[in-house]
């Protein structure tokens, strides 16, 4: 193996990196390994240096890394078989999988599970069951709805749903469809929502008869904007899809699993969507595996003639690893998950009390196991990752967002320690 300094160099020069540049991209770091909530970082000269993840590895390791119970499941699964076509073909993992993800769901009526490759797939995946609903009906429809700030993930058809600033559409023009986008909600789970109300509705009426979906990231908006938001803006959604015959999209792939400090951020909304996304947590971190819930409705009518079929299918579709990892994440969620969630919810919330008083720091907030805080303007971010490194705290904060969502299975002091290092980033880019 070429050492620390030489690996750094090749991926350098070779290896892409998200939402980097090939010619001149910004530093990265060596894992060598990782446990517990820590990464073991191998610096340029070969020493090793270990920092908590603040980032639960962009939301998923919820357990964090290396978890016995995980380990024991991919072992004894790779053991059987890694993977297997699912045309034609299916296996207990998934079987079993499915059966829980029905069970968990936030509603009795979500009883058919798409297994898919990411989150991205997932939300192509929900968007082409709601147009071929639409289709098999008899009454095509071809707008997707939904609110600004919002993220669903970067292939095509979610990024014409993701917000058309934050996501680059006019790098896209003329590629992306274009979507029908209200007003972003005002912030905060209690805000007074009566403007932005009006201006959606009148927005809707519209379009209403073309549009096929209404998809939105209940409650939290994630890298779109780390944007709480008020329950009551889903219900308002949600009667206006019902009302004009649009199907209900909730894109759970980062607020699922205990997040926001409810099961399902859908919880706090109390409406039930037609076809749900998950991913992200969903195996732990361990794979990328996602699925998409839908109603016997939905699922009875995409499977109505001239289709017949939901026409989807992924080469890895149902990953028999993937869902027996899955399968054993969701075990491990357990009947104190939300008290995991929410202890670790009061110490990023108690420990970022003081950046309200730093300067250039516009909002503090947390929700569930999430904590934000977002500067008056975007800045070059790059001081606060490494101070935060210094503090020993992996953290990748974005345009003008210092932001954690650590595993949950951060301890106090860890967790304290995660705060105190964003709160020494926020100070030093302070302007
Ligand atoms: C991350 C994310 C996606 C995309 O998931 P990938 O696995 O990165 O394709 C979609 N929607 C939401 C809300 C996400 O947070």
């Amino acid at each position: 193996m070429l050492p620390p300094r030489d690996l750094l160099a090749f991926d350098r020069d070779h290896v892409w990196h998200p939402y980097a540049s090939a010619l001149s991209p910004a530093p990265t770091h060596l894992v060598q390994s990782a446990s517990g909530a820590r990464l073991r970082l191998r610096t340029a000269d070969g020493d090793t240096r270990e920092v908590i993840d603040g980032m639960a590895s962009w939301w998923c390791a919820i357990h964090g890394y290396a978890v016995p119970e995980l380990d024991a499941a991919a072992h004894a699964q790779l053991g059987r078989m890694a993977h297997v076509m699912f045309g034609g073909l299916t296996h207990e993992p998934a079987i079993t999988l499915a059966d829980k993800l029905i069970r968990l769901a936030p509603d009795d009526d979500l009883q058919h599970v798409f297994f898919a490759d990411s989150g991205s797939v997932a939300v192509e995946v929900a968007l082409k069951m709601a147009w071929q609903a639409h289709a098999a009906a008899g009454l095509p429809r071809s707008k997707v709805f939904t609110i600004r700030g919002g993220y669903h993930g970067d292939t095509m058809a979610p990024m014409s749903v993701t917000d058309p600033v934050n996501g680059m559409h006019r790098l896209f023009r003329g590629v992306l469809p274009e979507q029908v986008f209200a007003p972003q909600p005002p912030g905060g789970l209690d805000a007074d929502i009566a403007q932005w109300e009006q201006q959606t509705r009148a927005l809707y009426a519209d379009h209403a008869a073309d549009v096929a979906a209404v998809i939105v990231e209940p409650v939290l908006q994630g890298a779109g904007g780390m944007w709480i938001y008020p329950p009551q803006v889903v219900r308002v959604l949600a009667a206006l899809a019902r009302d004009s015959g649009a199907l209900l999209i909730f894109d759970e792939i980062a607020t699922g699993f205990g997040r926001t400090g409810t099961l399902w951020a859908a919880d706090r909304c109390e409406v039930v969507p037609d076809i749900l996304c998950v991913g992200k947590a969903l195996t732990g971190g361990y794979l990328t595996l996602s699925a998409v819930l839908c109603t016997t409705d939905v699922a009875e009518t995409v499977s109505a003639e001239p289709a017949g079929a939901l026409m989807h299918g992924p080469t890895f579709m149902a990953n028999p690893l993937a869902c027996a990892i899955a399968s054993a994440s969701l075990d491990l969620l357990g009947d104190d998950l939300l008290d995991r969630v929410n202890s670790v919810g009061s110490v990023l919330d108690s420990s970022l009390a003081d950046a309200r008083d730093i300067a250039g720091v516009a909002d503090v907030r947390t929700i569930g196991a999430v904590g934000v805080i977002q500067l008056d303007a975007p800045r070059d971010l790059a001081p606060a990752a490494a101070t935060a490194l210094d503090h020993g705290v992996w953290l990748r904060p974005f345009r003008n967002l210092i932001y954690a969502m650590p595993p949950y299975v951060c301890t106090a002091e860890e967790t304290a320690q995660i705060g105190a290092a964003m709160v020494a980033a926020a100070q030093a880019v302070a302007p």
